[in-house]
């Protein structure tokens, strides 16, 4: 039987909130219900759930989305919490041992993480992916997770970005060459 994770991508303010310094804006906030439910309903069937979340440094030298974005995601900034009723949520079950928070600083949850490590301690096969950027660490997620054999589940009125171009081929992406579900 498939053992299944949820993980949630970097659905904070600054990618989600009008004032957001990376915001993907209204089809990101339209999403919010349905990014609730499902963290929810993973709540109740104790399956894994994961909130891989982005983070910086400002002005970090090193760091190649310093050249190529705003910043975002610094540390221990308003910008960095959880948009909307998830950050509520996220405070009432974060001691759960089904629960997991993971900084990420790049735009895979693999990349410099130990989600592989969390994942396969608990034999978990199937990744249930939702957030945000569909096109950008949603995706670049998707294809580590590919590239490990996991069985991937997008749900795709759980996904946006500011890319409506993006979005759209991300989702045949990760269909046609992923062999994701999207559900
Ligand atoms: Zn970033």
């Amino acid at each position: 039987m498939d053992k299944k994770a949820l993980i949630i991508i970097d659905y904070t303010n600054d990618f989600v909130a009008d004032a957001g310094s990376l915001t993907c804006g209204k089809p990101a906030q339209e999403i919010e219900h349905n990014i609730m439910q499902l963290t929810k309903e993973f709540i109740k069937n104790q399956d894994f759930i994961v909130f891989a979340i982005d983070v910086h440094d400002e002005n970090d030298p090193y760091h190649p989305e310093t050249k190529l974005f705003p910043p975002h995601n610094i540390r221990h900034t308003k910008g960095r919490d959880l948009y909307g009723g998830l950050q509520n949520l996220y405070n009432s079950v974060k001691n759960d041992s089904t629960v997991q928070w993971i900084d990420k600083t790049r735009y895979s949850a693999f990349a410099g993480t130990d989600l592989e490590i969390k994942l396969n301690e608990r034999g978990i096969n199937e990744l249930h992916l939702i957030g945000v950027c569909t096109d950008i660490c949603v995706l670049h997620t998707a294809v580590d997770a590919y590239n490990k054999g996991y069985k991937l589940v997008i749900h795709q009125k759980a996904v946006a970005s500011f890319n409506e171009a993006g979005h759209e081929w991300a989702l045949s992406h990760f269909k046609n060459t992923l062999g994701a579900e999207i559900r």
